[in-house]
């Protein structure tokens, strides 16, 4: 028989394996939804609006107006962004990226629909990425593991949020050399709320300071390292996402996240370099992949275990 820890551990799996489902509709969508908000922004800053001064005299002075073929063809694209249909985290509907045949909801059960489906779309047989179903298993394992360590309690769950959240911010990273700011900014109110609240067991003012320094950290490293090479090593994302991981693990933890994230790069570059992901050098791999996947190894390894594991990266803490 199960006790009522393996209970709450099969309830978190169950509710993970579904989260896990919604995750690969968030890793594809969250990022499209950035970019026509980008290009709607651009769009709208070349045309005129009525009694708000156009970016372009703002930048050219009072005197200077955007050039007329550009406001025309700012106008006609304005048009065509206008013109597209809803797309957001609810809609449209799934669909096969391949012959749009709708996706039925009997075809929408995690890792079970692709088994029997045997990883291919109902309707035109093309192939279903194997990486929704690893999605839905690995996000499953990790909300287990937090019900299983902390019952299902708030403490649990803002855990297993921490985990949905590092799951998408990888592989979006990893997709687009993007940290999309809305789930940085989840991740890092998410850390401070629960350390004001007592639920992460980090002191406040160690998360604030976990935050502020994880920030200003990477933001030295990133302006020394571009003053010596000419070179950009990584991007603002980065940073806000090690001030998030400061706000959930405290201040002390900064320095051995940093070094559990190159232990993570090591591995996951020997992982692509293997699978010929990285044939092409010129490839960019950022950062952030590492960093979230060295938040998960914290997360399942448990803060204390990694303070065994690298003593010396804790000077202060
Ligand atoms: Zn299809």
């Amino acid at each position: 028989m199960l006790g009522s820890q393996g209970l709450d551990a099969v309830f978190g799996g169950v509710l993970g394996l579904l989260v896990g489902s919604f995750l690969n509709v968030v890793v594809y969508r969250v990022p499209v939804m950035m970019y026509r908000q980008w290009l709607n922004d651009a769009i709208g800053n070349l045309m005129k609006v009525d009694g708000v001064p156009s970016l372009w005299s703002l930048v050219f002075g009072p005197n200077a107006n955007t050039p007329p073929a550009l406001e025309k063809a700012a106008t006609a694209a304005a048009e065509q962004v206008d013109a597209l249909p809803a797309f957001n985290l609810m809609r449209p509907a799934s669909r096969c990226g391949h012959c749009g045949a709708p996706v039925r909801f009997y075809q929408n059960v995690p890792v079970i629909s692709y088994l029997f489906l045997r990883g291919r779309c109902a309707s035109c047989k093309a192939r279903i990425s194997l990486r929704y179903p690893v999605v839905e298993l690995v996000t499953g394992a990790l909300f287990a593991l937090c019900a299983w360590r902390f019952g299902l309690t708030m403490t649990g769950a803002l855990w297993a949020a921490f985990a949905a959240l590092l799951v998408c911010q990888f592989l979006i990273d990893l997709d687009t050399q993007y940290l999309p700011d809305s789930l940085n900014y989840a991740l890092l109110w998410l850390g401070l709320i629960g350390a004001a609240l007592g639920l992460t067991g980090v002191p406040l003012a160690s998360a604030i300071w976990g935050a502020v320094f994880g920030y200003l950290g990477l933001w030295l490293i990133y302006h020394a390292y571009r003053l010596a090479t000419g070179k950009q090593g990584m991007g603002y994302g980065d940073f806000k996402l090690l001030a998030a991981l400061g706000a959930w693990l405290g201040s002390g933890y900064l320095i051995a996240i940093v070094l559990v994230s190159s232990l993570v790069g090591a591995v996951l570059g020997s992982i692509l370099l293997l699978a010929g992901k990285l044939a092409h050098k010129d490839i960019p791999i950022s950062f952030g992949p590492f960093l979230a996947g060295a938040g998960l190894v914290c997360l399942v390894a448990g803060p204390d275990t990694v303070r065994q594991w690298i003593p010396f990266a804790f000077p202060l803490g």
